[in-house]
């Protein structure tokens, strides 16, 4: 089986973009991220067979990250399997975080920090009425599985237009006890 993608399945094996593909990228319908992410799926399909029942909905890429949004019944068999997910970022030359399409921002944010686990989901309010998604984490540990929080927020600004602030569980109690 193929997986469904934003481009033609014969596209993304060759890795050139038909007349169609091409003016739809050109109207913005489509984007280079949703281009070079069915490419990645496309060179892993025979190797993966998961991938193949897969329907890849939306990418999006923040300097060398990506979002992929997969249709939400597809990401128990994508997490099924960890090497997939390497295999993915080996592909695609940088982070990739499998999301379910249209889920609340609360599973979309459980499932950008998956394998680290989420405390909790609050939204703060800025002293100067900015809105911000808090997200609390384990300590110490998430920080080194997540990377970069900076390249995190921006990720996830891009993808889903979430302000996002990260604290670890540490940072939280520090802040309590100041
Ligand atoms: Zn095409």
């Amino acid at each position: 089986m193929q997986p469904k993608l934003p481009i033609c399945a014969f596209d993304a094996k060759t890795g050139i973009l038909c007349g169609n593909c091409e003016a739809r990228l050109s109207k913005g319908e489509i984007t280079e991220a949703d281009v070079k992410a069915s490419k990645a799926i496309a060179s892993l399909a025979d190797r993966f067979p998961e991938l193949g029942k897969t329907t890849l909905k939306r990418a999006s890429e923040t300097r060398g990250s990506y979002v992929l949004e997969f249709e939400q019944s597809d990401m128990g068999p994508l997490r099924s399997n960890p090497q997939l997910h390497e295999e993915l970022e080996a592909a695609l030359k940088g982070k990739a975080y499998l999301v379910g399409a249209g889920v609340s921002d609360r599973q979309f944010l459980e499932e950008v920090f998956y394998p680290a686990r989420v405390l909790t989901v609050n939204t703060v309010w800025l002293p100067d009425g900015e809105k911000k998604t808090k997200v609390v984490v384990p300590a110490k540990r998430s920080e080194r599985r997540l990377g970069d929080f900076d390249k995190l927020r921006e990720t996830v600004k891009r993808a889903r237009g979430i302000d996002l602030l990260v604290e670890t569980e540490r940072e939280v109690a520090a802040s309590l006890h100041s």
